[in-house]
């Protein structure tokens, strides 16, 4: 059975230590009962309480960065280094996020090399790709989102493809209320693969995991994530509320179990 992922980005949320406690008690609550490993439950945190997530997580939720430099130390003021983020517990790291490509202007080439640098570290990368609404609306949908694939996957060696996780994140679906149809979201996944398997064959491109993240809430898993065949999600604002996310994560791993899915 492959394995399904749930990802939670907190972003720039829980300000104080305080809020921060609060978080990781709620979580260790909610996900006491989680022992199934069909679903791996991730959690990329704010870099400043990296520590405290990787201390006070629940045992098999794995702490995440949601973002990082390519260098590995030096000259670099305001960074955070792969090394750094591994020797405190961290597994994954967000690499091309939407919102560091809007706000931090990071560009595919940029996004590349942190893919390249998570990789060499050990981490995992969980790459985000996605259109934005004027690109959708030009038509350049699947244009934009095989050539950030591409881009980002340069020079990378299959086994080490392998490794990354490629999560579809339309930019107009995140942070509002607006989600893609089904058939949508599994012509982008069908085009995420397709551009990979052009690079590294059929075999390697099914097993990179890809996700679909951009407004999930757990009514909605079953359309964006289960129908469409996705192998987990992104979660922004829903992930603030660890009784919302251990529920998505029951549902994820209830459905893997059902002989139904046939997965
Ligand atoms: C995200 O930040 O990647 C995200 C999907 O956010 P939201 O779930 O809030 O749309």
């Amino acid at each position: 059975m492959k394995k399904r992922y749930l990802v939670g980005n907190l972003k720039m949320n829980l300000n104080a230590v305080a809020d921060v406690e609060r978080y990781l008690v709620s979580m260790r609550k909610e996900t006491s009962d989680q022992s199934d490993d069909s679903v791996e439950i991730v959690v990329a945190a704010p870099s400043i309480y990296l520590e405290r997530f990787s201390l006070g997580l629940p045992e098999g939720v794995v702490p995440a960065a949601q973002d990082v430099f390519w260098e590995k130390e030096g000259s670099y003021t305001g960074q955070v280094s792969v090394p750094m983020l591994r020797d405190l517990g961290v597994g994954y790291v967000i690499v091309g996020h939407s919102e560091r490509r809007a706000y931090a202007h990071e560009t595919d080439e940029e996004i590349g090399r942190k893919v390249r640098a998570v990789l060499h570290g050990n981490l995992r990368p969980i790459l985000c790709v996605g259109e934005t609404a004027e690109e959708r609306d030009g038509g350049r949908t699947t244009e934009t989102v095989a050539n950030q694939v591409r881009s980002a996957f340069r020079d990378i060696p299959p086994l080490s493809a392998e490794r990354v996780l490629v999560a579809y994140e339309p930019r107009w679906a995140i942070g509002g209320d607006t989600t893609p149809e089904t058939e949508d979201i599994f012509a982008m996944s069908t085009v995420i693969r397709r551009t990979l398997s052009e690079a590294y064959g059929a075999a390697v491109a099914d097993r990179i995991p890809v996700l679909y993240g951009g407004s999930v809430k757990e009514a909605l898993l079953d359309r964006v994530c289960l129908a469409p065949k996705m192998d987990g999600v992104l979660v922004g604002r829903e992930s603030l509320y660890p009784h919302e996310f251990s529920k998505m994560a029951g549902v994820l791993s209830r459905d893997g179990s059902s002989p139904e899915t046939g997965m």
